[in-house]
């Protein structure tokens, strides 16, 4: 029989003693993460494909259910199972309505503990199989992508979909070539998200025929069932080019999602609005990469893309958005899908919360 590969489980728990007995019980099965608030499991959920998160119910500030409920919401295929010291009635319904996965108390012996992770850890892939998932983001300059959608693609990585960045030009007057290469591939690689970047027309994306020749290539090795790009409402020829590119190679895509930039129009009329509040301190992690841009381009300004980010939340209720136009959407199984239909899947796809304006 080959070994198993480790687990990877994130531990709540306050008290660090019997954290630490718990860790070292699920040693061999497991690669254990530790922290002792709900805050820091928050943080720490989106930066890993968790197979389990286990959580104690009292903790200080957040509690444990409020941590399940808020994992559930982001990152639903994620198993998660509460260890409690009281063995109280209310506290197995509670858990139950939060939508934990499983519910012990403690003392639990190491048989139990062991079949219990083991259980849930395949619960986790076999949800994560059925809500498996492409995700292609295609930006006309470095840095476009992670402005306009850099909290949405955070979040299709904190759900272990296979999330590709697709960047046509080496970027605008503004920077050596060389340099803003080595910086995309950076914040590629702070979101974990596989850069693809081709220099179609230098400077500048160039001819329509020859981005959608490139878009097409990329379309047929990600097969992406997603796509985030440029609004047509935009003042830069590039983004509405490569906007029309998109919409033309990607005619058998079954969403396309269109994004903000600095440069968007008034006609930028988003219907669709994800919650990113977990994301946004990582996004903008992400948008330092840029530093030598950071410097001398006010759009990636930290405070502005809070306070834009803020000014859409109005449409949510959540304190971080980021908007969309809608240029396509089909669901699987009607062509013609209403719009609650399609509300109801973009949640399932994103785990994040969604509003028709
Ligand atoms: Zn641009």
């Amino acid at each position: 029989m080959s070994t198993p590969q480790r687990l990877r489980i994130l531990l709540v728990e306050d008290d660090p003693i019997f954290a630490a007995v718990t860790a070292e019980v699920m040693r061999e099965r497991a690669l254990v993460r530790w922290t002792p608030t709900a805050e820091a499991a928050l943080a720490a959920a989106g930066e890993k494909d968790w197979d389990l998160i286990i959580t104690d119910i009292e903790l200080p500030g957040m509690s444990g259910l409020e941590l399940v409920m808020k994992i559930k919401a982001a990152q639903p295929h994620v198993a998660t199972l509460i260890l409690t010291g009281h063995r109280s009635f209310d506290n197995a319904v509670e858990a139950i309505r939060v939508g934990a996965d499983d519910f012990l108390t403690k003392p639990v012996d190491r048989p139990t503990l062991i079949e219990k992770i083991n259980e849930l850890a395949q619960l986790s892939a076999r949800r994560k199989a059925e809500s498996s998932s492409a995700v292609l983001a295609i930006g006309a300059h470095p840095d476009d992508v992670e402005v306009g959608c850099g909290g949405t693609l955070l979040g299709h990585v904190a759900q272990g979909h296979e999330v590709s960045v697709l960047v046509l030009t080496g970027g605008e007057a503004g920077g050596l070539p060389a340099e803003r290469a080595r910086e995309a591939a950076r914040a590629a690689e702070l979101m974990a998200v596989r850069l693809i970047h081709v220099n179609v027309g230098g400077d500048t994306v160039g001819e329509l025929d020859a981005i959608v020749t490139e878009i097409a290539r990329v379309l047929d090795e990600v097969r992406p069932d997603t796509i985030y790009t440029h609004s047509e409402h935009d003042f830069n020829q590039d983004h509405r080019s490569v906007h029309q590119a998109t919409l033309a190679a990607a005619a058998a895509v079954p969403r396309i999602f269109c994004f903000e930039s600095s440069s968007t129009t008034v006609e930028f009329q988003p219907s669709r609005f994800v919650a990113v509040d977990e994301f946004m301190d990582r996004k903008l992690a992400v948008i330092r990469a840029y530093t030598t841009h950071v410097r001398q381009r006010r759009h990636l300004d930290a405070e502005l893309l809070r306070a834009t980010s803020r000014y859409w939340s109005r449409y949510g209720q959540s304190r971080f958005v980021e908007p969309f136009e809608v240029a396509r959407e089909i669901t699987s199984d009607s062509d013609g899908a209403d719009a609650s239909e399609s509300r109801i899947d973009l949640e399932a796809v994103l785990g994040a919360e969604t509003v028709d304006a």
